[in-house]
Formats: structure tokens, sequence, C-alpha cells
């Protein structure tokens, strides 16, 4: 791709904020940017905060650009996103950040190849620490070649890595995050069950911690976000929900035996749907909880 490119992004929510504005930066090289958001005040907001080559625009408007990239809840929102658009410019390509279906990445795929444009499935794992500091993992499915030609613009990762055909990135961002739920409730119960023994969260979590049982929610979500009562939003319930029924999709559709993960799937709707789905993920374990009769609490609370 030539040094001087349109870019635009689509969707400024938790993740797609902070990873559009690093794609203003000077050193990526590219001519003008153009923000698009639903809630459009957000995209004029970002845009007057970025500088002169920013702009807000409306979604038409994004037809224009040789690289978009886009951050959605799902990959029926991005369906929508294609379906109000004109004609893309040849040549363009669509990254697409939103952890989404391998299948509808597959859909998408297709239907902008008749464009001459290619779409690259690339979610981004990382949370909104990493979308702010720019060192997420983007995991890409697609063509490698072309994904060569859009990396340099890829300024809001520190892992750029290829993973195979189209829906292969959707479908390791939808293991990994069934993974992530299936530590934290696993967790989360058996803390539950250590309390009930007369064992601390605190006293439990600094012994898992120093042992085998350890994982990012023993080390950083549940003492962060559960212990202390706070749940502050940055991802929502109902994205680990819809990631973990992703995975059970993928698995199913290989005929692969994952007992387990069926229930993590079942137990991460389940908890969506009863605590909220815009809730953060963590308030899953409020489920585990009521289950219970008490409450994870830290003793520095
Ligand atoms: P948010 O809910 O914060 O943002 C969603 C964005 O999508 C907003 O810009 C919203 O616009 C826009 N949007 C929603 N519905 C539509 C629609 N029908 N048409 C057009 N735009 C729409 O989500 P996140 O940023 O947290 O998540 C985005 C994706 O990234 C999800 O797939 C999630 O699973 C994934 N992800 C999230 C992480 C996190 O830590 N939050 C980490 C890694 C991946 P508006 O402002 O108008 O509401």
């Amino acid at each position: 791709m030539s040094q001087s490119l349109t870019l635009a992004f689509v969707g400024l929510g938790a993740m797609g904020g902070p990873m559009a504005a690093h794609l203003a930066a000077p050193e990526v090289g590219a001519e003008t940017l153009l923000l698009y958001n639903r809630t459009a005040n957000k995209a004029q907001a970002l845009a007057a905060e970025l500088g002169a080559r920013v702009q807000a625009v409306s979604l038409p408007e994004i037809a224009r650009a040789d690289l978009i990239v886009s951050c959605l809840p799902t990959s029926q929102e991005v369906s929508e996103v294609l379906a109000q658009l004109p004609s893309l410019k040849r040549g363009a390509v669509w990254v697409d950040c939103t952890s989404g279906h391998p299948d509808a990445a597959r859909v998408q795929a297709d239907q902008l190849a008749q464009q001459g444009v290619t779409f690259l499935d690339a979610p981004v794992s990382g949370g909104t620490a990493g979308a702010q500091a720019g060192t997420l993992t983007v995991m890409v499915g697609g063509d490698a070649q072309v994904l060569d030609r859009v990396r340099p613009y890829l300024a809001f990762a520190a892992l750029v890595r290829h993973v195979g055909p189209s829906g292969a990135g959707f479908a390791l961002k939808a293991v990994n995050n069934i993974l992530l739920a299936t530590q934290l409730l696993a967790t989360g119960e058996g803390l539950a069950a250590l309390a009930r023994c007369g064992v601390s969260p605190d006293a439990a979590l600094e012994v898992i911690n120093a042992s085998s049982g350890r994982s990012n929610a023993s080390q950083n979500l549940i003492p962060q976000r559960v212990l202390t009562r706070e749940f502050p939003v940055t991802f929502k319930l109902g994205l680990l929900a819809k990631d973990a029924d992703i995975a059970l999709d993928v698995a199913l559709s290989v005929q692969a035996s994952t007992p387990l993960l069926a229930q993590v799937a079942g137990l991460t709707r389940g908890a969506s749907r009863l605590i909220g789905p815009d809730h953060d993920h963590t308030a899953a374990l409020q489920l585990i909880e009521q289950l219970n009769g008490l409450e994870l609490t830290g003793e520095r609370r």
C-alpha cells in the first residue's frame, strides 16, 4: 500500500475509541483518518481531540477509504454497517477487529471480494488498557499477503499474528475468551466453596497465586474487581457470553468434543441473562455468589 492513505475507523466504543486514536499518530503516515460512530458526537469529540487530519464523517463517507478498521459488538452490527454502504474503493482492505463469528467472516469476505475489497477478521485481545497503550494482540484470518501490506497501519498492536484462512481469527478469539470465562467461573466457584469452609478469599488467592491454580482471573480480575466490589465496566458480560457461544459453535462445526466448554458457555449465558449483559464480565461471579448464598469480599475493600 502507498504511504499516504485514507484510513477509516468504524465503532468508537470502549475498544474502538482508543484504537482509533493510535491510527492518528504521525508515524502511521495516514493522509486522512475518517471516524464513524453510530452516536455521532463521540466521533466529533475524538476528531476534535486528534487534530486536523482527522474528520468525523457519516457512514457512506467511509467508502472512500483505502483501509477501514471496524470494532463493533458482534458480526451482526458489521453486516448492518456493510448493508448501508455504497461500493467501496477497489483494492481497499477491511480489517474487522470485532470479536465476530467465523461464519460471518466468510460471508463478509465473499461479499466484499465482489467489490475487489479484501476482508480480514482481526479480533483483538488486551482489554481497554491494551487499546489505550497500543499493545493489543491481533489474531488475523484471511489473506496473509494483504495482511502484510496493512500491518504497518495497525498501530494499536504489539503483536499481529496471521493464524489461518478467513474466520480463523474469530475462531481463535472465541476460544481464548471461553478460556477466560472458564478461569473466571471456576476460580469463583472454588473461592465460594473455600469461603463456606471458612477460608477467606484473600487468604485463598494469596496461596493460589503462589501455586499452580493461578490465572489472570485469580491474579488480576478477581482481586481488582470482585473482592473490591467495584466491577468496573470495561468488557461487558453480554460480550463474553457471545464469545463463549461462538466458541461452542466453532467446536460443534467441526464435531469437536468439548463437554467442559459447553458447560462454561451455558453458565456464562445464564449469568449474562440473570446479572445483566451490560455489567462487567467479572459480575458473572455474582451468580456464583447467589448460588452459594455469600459474597466474595476482600479484607481491604
Ligand atoms: P462497546 O459496547 O464499548 O462499543 C460498541 C461500539 O459499537 C460503539 O461504538 C457503538 O456505537 C457501536 N455500535 C453498537 N451497535 C451498533 C450498530 N447497530 N451500528 C453501528 N454501530 C454500533 O464495545 P467494546 O468496544 O467493548 O467491544 C467491541 C468489540 O471488541 C466486541 O466484539 C468485543 O467483544 C471486543 N472486545 C472487547 C474488549 C473489551 O475489553 N471491552 C476486549 C477485546 C475485544 P454507540 O457509541 O453509538 O453505542
